[in-house]
């Protein structure tokens, strides 16, 4: 083997395995995206594009290995190594596991390079990489540990090809592999944990989008979003309906008792509003669409429907003691509620009925419940 030989056993399986890491990811983004326009798909299909990914390409490899010789036939092999050893580490689950290792293995004994003493080895040693994925995130902070099974294994794979093809293969020559091996590993290992970071903090950024940030429901943001969307929806499910509502003299609480205890008070009713609303039906939500005015989509509900979940929240608001530290506080709040009809052309012209219902609440001395127009007066 020459000088340029090595190099291009380190260059060819450090670059392939990082474009087949690329092509593995972007396979399970397109897939996950789909998942979120179809949400009934069945979840354990959500992997399979990816495992076909695998298994196609580790078929690929042997199929090409039959037309090569020399450096580049030990290169594929390498890849070959690195793909199944990694994939240990990053299979969804058990079955994916077992698939995976078993056109692996088959598809190396067809290289005629595997016996019975050397697949077992290898098979208990793929057992113990897919075991870190319950003692890893235990020993994350020393790498060391973390690489150090495969390493291992990726090692004893080189020297058992070593001693085997030693008449064609010099000891340097596998231990050029085995460097190569250990590069693209780690390398995989890396972009994989970069990845997880990144999508951690895409989950993160996106919940800080959506989410208020004082109470920890849906914002106004997704209030627009979740509102034109049900409202274009208003025909499927029949029926939509809009309550607003607007705790009564709130800014008394602040001003009597301080900004703090406003915000347990906020805190309190938002948290108990969405329980409530949770339980009242699967596809309602409640929103934080101001300062001390939250607002519900209630789609499918009519009249009668969002009348009685109005009362209801209205009553769970009367309900809910406030505690501070000279005993505890009673609220109140103006409900608005609004059915979409044929006059509602846009789902602004929806919320401003609702909005106006509210002040009509209001004005009529707060602590009521304005359904299109009449009042309920809350006892
Ligand atoms: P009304 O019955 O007419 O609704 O009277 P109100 O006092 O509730 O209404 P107003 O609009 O006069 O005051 C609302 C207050 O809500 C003023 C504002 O300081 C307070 N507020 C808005 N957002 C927050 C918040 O995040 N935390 C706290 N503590 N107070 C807030
Ligand atoms: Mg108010
Ligand atoms: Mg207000």
């Amino acid at each position: 083997m020459t000088l340029s030989d090595y190099l291009i056993s380190l260059f060819l399986v450090c670059m392939f395995t990082l474009g087949y890491a690329t092509l593995y990811n972007q396979i399970g983004t397109t897939v996950n995206r789909s998942f979120e326009r179809v949400r009934n798909l069945n979840a354990s299909l959500q992997h399979l594009p990816q495992i076909i990914f695998v298994l196609l390409t580790l078929v690929a490899l042997r199929i090409i290995e039959i037309s090569l010789s020399g450096t580049v036939y030990w290169v594929f092999i390498n890849m070959q190594a690195v793909i199944l050893i990694f994939s240990n580490l990053i299979v969804p689950n058990l079955t994916d596991f077992v698939l995976i290792q078993v056109v692996g293995l088959y598809t190396l004994a067809l290289t005629g390079g595997i016996n019975w003493t050397t697949g077992s080895m290898y098979v208990l040693g793929c057992i113990i990489i897919y075991g870190e994925r319950w003692y890893g995130p235990k020993i994350s902070r020393h790498a060391f540990v973390y690489y150090l099974p495969p390493m291992l294994l990726g090692a004893i794979f080189w020297i058992v090809i070593g001693i085997k093809y030693h008449a064609v293969f010099s000891p340097l020559a596998a231990s050029i592999q085995f460097a190569g091996f250990a590069i693209s590993y780690i390398a995989l290992a890396n972009y994989d944990r970069f990845q997880e970071r990144d999508q951690q903090l895409i989950n993160r950024l996106q919940h800080d989008v959506q989410y208020d940030g004082l109470t920890q429901i849906r914002n106004w943001a997704m209030f627009q979003k979740d509102f034109s969307k049900a409202f274009a929806n208003r025909h499927a499910t029949k029926s939509l309906a809009l309550v607003t509502l607007d705790i009564d003299h709130f800014k008394r609480i602040n001003d009597n008792h301080g900004h703090l205890v406003g915000n347990q008070a906020l805190i309190l009713v938002a948290t108990r509003l969405n329980h409530e609303l949770g339980q009242l039906g699967d596809n309602y939500h409640a929103y934080r669409t101001g300062g001390e005015e939250f607002t519900l989509i209630l789609p499918g509900a009519n009249r009668e429907v969002a009348q009685l979940v109005a009362e209801q929240c209205a009553a769970m608001i009367q309900a809910l003691p406030v505690h501070i530290r000279s005993g505890e506080l009673r609220l109140t709040a103006s409900f608005g509620v609004a059915i979409a009809n044929e006059n509602d052309t846009s789902a602004t012209s929806l919320y401003k009925r609702a909005d106006d219902y509210l002040y009509q609440a209001k004005n009529a001395g707060r602590n009521q419940v304005s359904v299109e127009g009449t009042l309920l007066f809350n006892k």
